[in-house]
């Protein structure tokens, strides 16, 4: 039987239907508030910061967009984190990653406030999510745990294998997932034996950035299947990491791409938003 194909767009749009519900009954004038920032012209990075700011719209959301000049300075930046940390209507910042090469991304990500930190890469919230603390938790991990438990498989006790270690994807899924129990291993570029980990592994998050790198005879059968990847190929559309022909073969429940973890970063986005200002 093939796999289960794991409906990302709809999941994403059950959540923010509910949001959209929760605001429009808000009494008075106050409403979430997101500021997204973007700094140059990485055409990948204009067509999220747009979508970002859409669906902000959709929902009623406050919204602010700043775009900055590729030559902006640091201080400039981090000044426009200052403001923005201190303006009472925004409450999630987003710094829209990559920034130029001059501009350090550690630092900048370490001066937004920890509670207004809505990507969830401020060293507070990810420390916090190491220790199993409450936390604003990373925007794709969190959805792809949602993507996970909307299979209605128990992740406790399951094998779990996650190709990947950036601090973005890789590392904060991999303690979500270790948060729920299940029994964690974190495959990289250096790993000597990927199929050998793959085969025991009950669920699989792929986070590399290399088309169809993961084929249906890598996968334990039954599987549930998460394809982070995002490649723009020759032909124009974009692929997974996970070859899907071969793997829907194989596995129990498997993203798409596009239409699986994409739309569930956004919804995670705005529930992260929404919550930092219910908070
Ligand atoms: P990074 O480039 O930061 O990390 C890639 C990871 O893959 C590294 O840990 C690297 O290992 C590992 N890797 C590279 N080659 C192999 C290999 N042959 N076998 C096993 N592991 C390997 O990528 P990101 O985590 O930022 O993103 C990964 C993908 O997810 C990209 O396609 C990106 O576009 C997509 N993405 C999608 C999002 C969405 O919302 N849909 C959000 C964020 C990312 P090492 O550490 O040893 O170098």
């Amino acid at each position: 039987m093939p796999a289960q194909i794991i409906d990302g767009k709809k999941i994403a749009k059950q959540i923010t239907e509910g949001l959209k519900k929760k605001v429009a009954a808000l009494q008075g004038d106050a409403r979430p508030g997101l500021a997204v920032v973007r700094v140059g012209d990485d055409p990948a990075s204009v067509s999220y910061v747009n979508s970002k700011e859409k669906k902000c719209k959709e929902l009623g959301y406050y919204s602010v967009k700043k775009e900055l000049p590729e030559e902006t300075s640091e201080k400039e930046l981090l000044k426009l984190v200052a403001e923005l940390n201190a303006d009472p209507r925004i409450h999630g910042i987003l710094v829209q990653l990559p920034l130029p090469k001059h501009i350090s991304e550690q630092k900048v990500l370490a001066a937004i406030s920890p509670e207004k930190d809505v990507d969830g890469f401020h060293p507070m919230n990810l420390g916090r999510l190491l220790r199993h603390e409450k936390t604003i938790e990373s925007c794709t991990p969190k959805g792809i745990i949602k993507l996970i438990k909307s299979t209605g498989i128990e992740i406790a006790g399951k094998n779990a294998v996650v190709v990947g270690r950036s601090n973005i994807v890789g590392k904060p899924v991999a303690a979500l997932l270790l948060n729920e129990n299940a029994t964690v291993t974190i495959c990289h570029s250096k790993t000597t034996d990927l199929t050998s980990h793959l085969k025991q592994a009950d669920i699989v998050v792929v986070a590399v950035g290399q088309a169809s790198l993961i084929t249906g005879d890598m996968l334990k059968k039954g599987a549930v299947v998460i394809d982070v990847g995002t490649n723009r190929l020759e032909d124009g559309k974009l692929h997974g990491d996970v070859d899907f022909e071969s793997a829907e073969k194989v596995a129990g429940f498997l993203t798409p791409v596009p239409g699986g973890v994409g739309p569930m970063t956004i919804a995670c986005l705005m529930e992260n938003t929404y919550e930092a200002f219910a908070s």
